[in-house]
């Protein structure tokens, strides 16, 4: 049976992505296998829908790579897999980590009249599954709308936004929804890269009018990424031609770029001002309470597993881009799933350096003080070392002399006393969270330049008892 299993696993580890295979994998085993009948077993309850939703047709894929006869795949669960290594596999060291880059599952294929697919649809990248906050909300309404009222009410839409802040997923969550509330609409999803290699193959073919012919046809037609057309004159013009036809049906534009029409360089200014002729909204990085609620979405199966803490940590210390959020807690998952292990922040902290990544806060020291168990007391502290009163600490007074021992209560709250940044700004005087946020990052730039107040935390630190 385990040899039947890996030669499975051989094939799925191709397909599927690696933090996907490493976690839905792990503490699974084929059950039996008797008359064209694969059972598969699961650990946990929450696993089996992931499985049965992604990887039923897969295996039956792959089991006839295999050169086996399967006319149907059954999953079920069966808790005793957990942690059996006689019935599961060791997948850290059968199938060592190799390449980064891998597909995701579950990648759909959209077949529509002519023969035309839109391969690159993702169901995962839907409207419901986009966490909504200030950054993008604008881009998201105009979204939701444009699904209601194709061709007619922002045509076309422009979104705009940096890297891993969600454009994609808008756009490819807007396919879906279109697709969704009528599969008889056309639509086509493409990369600028595509296109304009679509574009270099109709040339050399010499088959261009297939070419304008396809996309003409299309009832939404989303163009991801167009800051990619820049210099690619034959390209822009292709694409300024199937704009005007499919505008001028009243059939829906969308597009994407890194940055907006007025500042796309090299890209033809009649392309430039028919960008701007619908709707243009931007998408930027989310506060931390929105990159909060975006990791609580991305780790909805293992919230219960995962501490508040860990959560806040990560919120707290990437934002450059929402795919960097989720790249940190697939390593979280990661250690959930392989180490069997609640992380501490600490562990993530560790995980975060070990891929670059700069840790401006650390907070949530694993030490709790001896004597200083709550914020007065730290104050206290704090207000004896520098001699300025709690009150002031608390206050709102904003000179020098009270700025840093403010600052510095701040931190060894958040460092020492475990709670989060809002708890921290209630206290000191109703502020809120960014205001604390900048007071310990500003204090931690601080300790990098002043040996004198590091002696002083030094000092605080033993006063407190940690
Ligand atoms: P872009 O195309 O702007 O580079 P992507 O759309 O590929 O970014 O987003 C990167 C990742 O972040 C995706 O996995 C996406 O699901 C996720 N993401 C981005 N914005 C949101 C959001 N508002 N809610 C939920 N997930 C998001
Ligand atoms: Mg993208």
């Amino acid at each position: 049976m385990t040899d039947i299993w890996i030669r499975l696993l051989t094939e799925m580890e191709k397909t599927v992505s690696r933090p996907y295979f490493v976690t839905y994998f792990k503490d699974a085993g084929l059950l039996s296998y008797n008359n064209g009948i694969l059972i598969i077993g699961v650990a946990r309850p929450m696993y089996l829908q992931w499985h049965e939703h992604n990887t039923k047709d897969l295996f039956l894929e792959v089991a006839q790579k295999q050169g086996l006869t399967v006319t149907d795949v059954i999953f079920q669960v069966d808790s005793t897999l957990e942690g059996d290594k006689s019935r599961t596999v060791n997948l850290a060291s059968h199938f060592p980590e190799k390449t980064k880059t891998r597909k995701l599952p579950g990648k759909q294929e959209v077949k529509t009249r002519d023969g035309l697919t839109s391969k690159i649809l993702n169901p995962k990248y839907t409207l419901d599954s986009f966490i909504v906050g200030g950054n993008n909300q604008l881009a998201f309404a105009a979204a939701t709308a444009v699904t209601k009222n194709l061709g007619t009410k922002f045509n076309p839409l422009f979104i705009y936004g940096g890297v891993g802040l969600g454009k994609t997923h808008l756009l490819q969550a807007i396919g879906n929804e279109v697709h969704a509330l009528d599969p008889g609409k056309l639509v086509i999803y493409v990369t600028s890269e595509t296109f304009t290699n679509e574009v270099v193959e109709a040339i050399s073919k010499r088959n261009m009018n297939a070419f304008r012919r396809r996309y003409r046809f299309v009832d939404l037609l989303i163009i991801d990424d167009v800051q990619f057309f820049a210099g690619k004159d034959r390209t822009q013009e292709e694409f300024f031609h199937t704009f005007n036809a499919l505008h001028e049906a009243g059939k829906q534009v969308i597009i994407s770029s890194d940055r907006s029409p007025k500042e796309l360089e090299l890209i033809e200014s009649r392309i430039v001002s028919r960008c701007e002729w619908g709707m243009t909204v931007d998408v930027k990085m989310p506060d931390y309470e929105t990159r909060l609620a975006i990791l609580y979405e991305k780790a909805k199966t293992y919230r219960s597993l995962i501490s508040p803490d860990v959560f806040e940590f990560i919120a707290f210390n990437v934002h450059n881009s929402i795919r960097e959020l989720e790249g940190v807690l697939m390593q979280v998952v990661a250690m959930i799933e392989l180490e069997n292990k609640t992380p501490t922040v600490e562990d993530v902290a560790t995980a975060m350096k070990k891929l670059n990544k700069k840790i401006e806060f650390q907070g949530f020291n694993s030490h709790t003080p001896v004597l200083a168990k709550d914020m007065q007391t730290v104050c206290e502290f704090v207000s004896n070392h520098f001699n300025v009163m709690v009150s002031e600490i608390t206050g709102a007074k904003r000179n020098r002399e009270i700025m840093v021992p403010r600052q510095v209560s701040m931190y060894l709250c958040k460092q020492y006393l475990h709670l989060s940044l809002k708890k921290i700004g209630q206290f000191f005087g109703g502020r809120d969270h960014t205001s604390v946020m900048h007071a310990v990052k500003k204090l931690e730039s601080l300790l990098k330049k002043d040996p004198l107040l590091k002696k002083d935390i030094e000092h605080l630190k033993q006063e407190m008892g940690v």
